[in-house]
């Protein structure tokens, strides 16, 4: 049977083994809100199991309990999380692995996908009192470092930028547009501010002026409803030594995605400017549902051009890296068609395979002088 194989075939077996061969896809429930109670909504929402969701218009306490069942569309996720799920067990359910992986020098992305409203920013910045999945995994990176090692070797970097109408912007220094350019790690923004971090307190800060650059616009849906993605990137390097006692420099980076609503331009009803935005979401969240199909279908183009956003998570989705979806989903009926599509693309995105999740490190070069050499052994004796 093997000699039947081809080549092809042999490798991607191989390299869909290990960690990283599957996207990994939880759904967030968000409890219903006040406006969504006042206007008279039912909720068509039920999760059972930790696991399975169900949608259906009938989906009340009293009706399961005569029913004994729950009638309507099923769906088995990764975890599924209950409205009264907090954010930590949402944080170390979905993300703790992956910063685990970061400080292995591996490459890691969590996006959060739904319609505006259903609780993207809460799960990925959340609130001060209630800090999101962005400052918990920095919280737990900085208290993993600390663990490790107290002598510096670590450097975290931080980065910060949106994709709004199909242009690029750094939040964390706004300006110019940036231009994405293609280089050896990948698909890059150049010139966007690395921002070198030392405690968690001073991200938190450096997280929140940056959300406050980000594009928000008044819709009919919501009316602090943001129409922008927004991409944090974590980068973290640091040296080991291998068994051999080469001198390694190690990079993993996650990267946490806050996407804008999924929801079609139609439904929120805008006017010229505002369609034209829409239009441009549509197309970053477009491409992003061909590139699922393409990936889910095995085809081998996948149409990462078509939007600045699939260009962005070119790594995250097709590429060497652990990636988490988190689907958020609204309990009330009068979103019924909204969750439904997010269900669906939900589900459809747990058939994407990625590429094994290798370490990203790089020996380094020993200088040529003896006092060099000296004072580099001597630094990196002082950092270990
Ligand atoms: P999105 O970013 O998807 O448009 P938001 O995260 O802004 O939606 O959520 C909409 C509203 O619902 C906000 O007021 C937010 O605080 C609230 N909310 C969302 N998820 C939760 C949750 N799990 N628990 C409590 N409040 C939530
Ligand atoms: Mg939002």
């Amino acid at each position: 049977l093997g000699g039947t194989k081809n080549v092809e075939e042999l490798e991607t077996i191989s390299e869909n083994s290990g960690i990283g061969s599957r996207i990994l896809v939880f759904v967030r429930l968000r409890p219903m809100a006040k406006k969504e109670k006042e206007a008279g909504s039912r909720c068509c929402i039920r999760i059972v199991n930790r696991r399975d969701v169900y949608l259906t218009e009938f989906a009340s306490e009293t009706d399961y309990l005569r029913l004994k069942r729950l009638r309507g569309r099923h769906f088995t996720f990764d975890a599924s999380f209950p409205d009264s799920t907090n954010q930590q067990e949402v944080y170390s359910t979905t993300t703790a692995e992956l910063v685990e992986a970061v400080l292995q020098g591996r490459n890691g992305s969590v996006f959060c996908y739904g319609a505006t409203g259903a609780g993207k920013t809460y799960t990925m910045l959340g609130t001060v009192e209630n800090p999101g999945v962005m400052v918990l995994a920095i919280k737990d990176l900085f208290a993993k470092i600390r663990q490790r090692s107290c002598d510096g070797n670590h450097v975290v970097q931080l980065s910060y930028l949106e994709v709004y109408n199909e242009t690029v912007r750094d939040l964390l220094s706004p300006g110019r547009p940036l231009v994405l350019r293609e280089d050896k790690q990948g698909i890059v923004a150049a010139g966007l501010t690395q921002y070198r971090a030392y405690s968690t307190d001073e991200v938190m800060a450096l997280l929140q002026r940056g959300n406050q650059n980000r594009t928000t616009e008044p819709t009919r849906v919501n009316e602090t409803s943001s129409r922008s993605h927004a991409i944090l990137q974590v980068m973290v390097e640091y040296r080991v030594k291998d068994a051999a006692m080469n001198v390694l420099n190690r990079v993993g980076k996650l990267s946490l995605i806050d996407l804008a609503g999924s929801e079609r331009a139609l439904a929120t009803d805008q006017r010229t400017l505002r369609s034209l935005e829409g239009a441009n979401i549509n197309r970053s969240l477009l491409a992003l549902s061909s590139c699922i199909n393409a990936l889910v279908e095995g085809k081998k183009h996948i149409p990462y051009r078509n939007s600045k956003l699939t260009q962005l998570l070119k790594d995250s989705l097709g590429g060497a890296c652990n990636t988490v979806m988190i689907a958020n989903i609204s309990p009330s009926n009068l979103s019924f068609g909204e969750t439904q599509n997010t269900l669906h693309w939900a589900d459809r995105a747990k058939e994407i395979r990625t590429k094994a999740c290798q370490q990203n490190e790089e020996l380094l070069q020993v200088p040529e002088s003896e006092t060099d050499q000296a004072k580099f052994i001597l630094q990196l004796q002082k950092e270990n």
